[in-house]
């Protein structure tokens, strides 16, 4: 049984019903309804920290395995894609991190290193090749990861949703689990619409995680992500922005992103950008005119917002609170290839099988320090962060 409704629980379905395993899924809303159909659709390859930050937290052996694994996350993606015939407008163009400023260049400069180190297909971009690529403004340039790239996040969700129930699982939409207990049978999952006994639970509920584990819900920081995205991009202008179709994710601490989606339109998207400056305007639209400064005059025609899991590690989390019980968060803004995977390791345990995911060993849930006092303290964060990206 399967509480949650995004890629994680949906991959975890999929891979489960594949091996011929009694598959239930609860979703509070409908499947997408959290964070899995709110993004931005960037296939990103590795965790947000860099890779030599992780061998520094593991080890040199499980921190390589880790790095390697995270790094190669998109490439279950492209490959549920193919073997599902998911229709999701699949870009395999690659993934650009770009430096914002001085310090930002450094700092892809250093994670490009490490990368490249490890063999991956990593091109760096000075300030000319990074603005011909992408058009933007305001950058001193980048690199690009060619095991990224881009889909249509809702269609890919979709696709995920027909696979699952074509293999056998049961997805229950409508359905917030209010109560899980341990019963004779396993784990008993009670919600307004009746209840469901399975051996097995899985938690798949990451920044949407409720009271229903209360411990889990204060084990991540849920920070709010506010996207928007323009009219199509007017045919004269379409060359010059983003022509061969690279998404885009900044080093800023209170990071920005960006990409042309399927219909031509420019989507951008950032972290607390919900603020109305003087004057009327958007800080997200005022962003979005700075980058893009020959988009001032294309009307922006959809506004969202979603919640991102952040943890203190910036590592996902794997955490079996009681036997029978599993869960996996912390995508930490990285989630579509991430979670998909974490996905397939969840079921690779419960089937006992030799993992090929994603080698995070299972810890204890650790909740964040003073988490009722969350929302002064990401406020206070906020500001600090934008002021340190200012210094920058
Ligand atoms: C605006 C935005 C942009 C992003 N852009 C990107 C991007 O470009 N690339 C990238 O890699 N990642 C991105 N992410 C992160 C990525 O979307 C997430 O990491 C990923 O979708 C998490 O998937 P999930 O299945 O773990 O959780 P979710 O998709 O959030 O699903 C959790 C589900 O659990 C359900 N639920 C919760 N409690 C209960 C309950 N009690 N009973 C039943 N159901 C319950 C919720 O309704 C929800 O549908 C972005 C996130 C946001 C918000």
């Amino acid at each position: 049984m399967i509480v949650g409704g995004g890629f994680c629980g949906l991959s975890a379905a999929l891979h489960l019903a594949e091996k011929g395993r009694e598959v239930v899924l609860l979703e509070a809303r409908f499947p997408g309804w959290g964070a899995s159909g709110r993004n931005g659709g960037q296939i990103v390859p590795g965790f947000r920290c860099d890779p030599d930050e992780v061998l520094e937290a593991f080890g040199p052996e499980r921190g390589e395995l880790l790095v390697r694994a995270a790094g190669e996350a998109p490439s279950l993606v492209f490959s549920l894609v193919e073997r599902h015939d998911i229709d999701c407008d699949l870009r395999r163009t690659g993934w650009i991190h770009a430096g914002a400023g001085v310090a930002g260049l450094a700092k892809t400069r250093q994670r490009a290193a490490q990368w490249q180190r490890r063999g991956a297909p990593i091109e760096l971009l000075d300030e000319t090749t990074f603005r011909e690529r992408t058009g933007a403004e305001g950058y001193a340039g980048g690199y690009l990861d060619r095991r990224g790239g881009r889909l249509n996040p809702v269609a890919y969700l979709q696709g995920l949703v027909r696979a699952a129930e074509a293999a056998g699982a049961r997805i229950f939409s409508e359905t917030p689990v209010q109560r899980v207990s341990a019963s004779g049978r396993g784990w008993e999952a009670a919600s307004a619409n009746g209840s469901v006994t399975a051996p097995r639970l899985l938690l798949c509920t990451n920044a949407y995680s409720d009271r229903l584990w209360p411990r889990l819900r204060r084990s991540i920081v849920p920070v709010e992500s506010t996207v928007i995205a323009t009219a199509p991009i007017p045919p004269s202008l379409r060359p010059t922005i983003l022509p061969e179709g690279q998404p885009v994710a900044d080093t800023r601490r209170l990071i920005s992103w960006f990409c042309v989606d399927g219909s031509g339109r420019l989507v951008l998207g950032g972290r607390n950008y919900r603020k109305l400056l003087s004057g009327g305007t958007w800080a997200l639209d005022q962003r979005l005119r700075t980058i893009f400064p020959s988009l001032a005059e294309v009307p922006i025609t959809h506004r969202w917002s979603g919640k991102v899991a952040i943890t203190l590690d910036h590592l996902p989390h794997i955490h079996e609170p009681e036997p029978g019980v599993l869960a996996a968060l912390g995508f930490n803004g990285r989630g579509v290839a991430m979670s998909t995977l974490l996905g397939r390791t969840l079921a690779a345990r419960i089937l006992g099988e030799e993992e090929s995911g994603m080698p995070l060993a299972t810890t204890p849930i650790r909740e964040v320090p003073l988490h009722p006092l969350r929302f002064a303290g990401i406020t206070a964060a906020v500001q600090f962060k934008r002021f340190r990206d200012w210094l920058d």
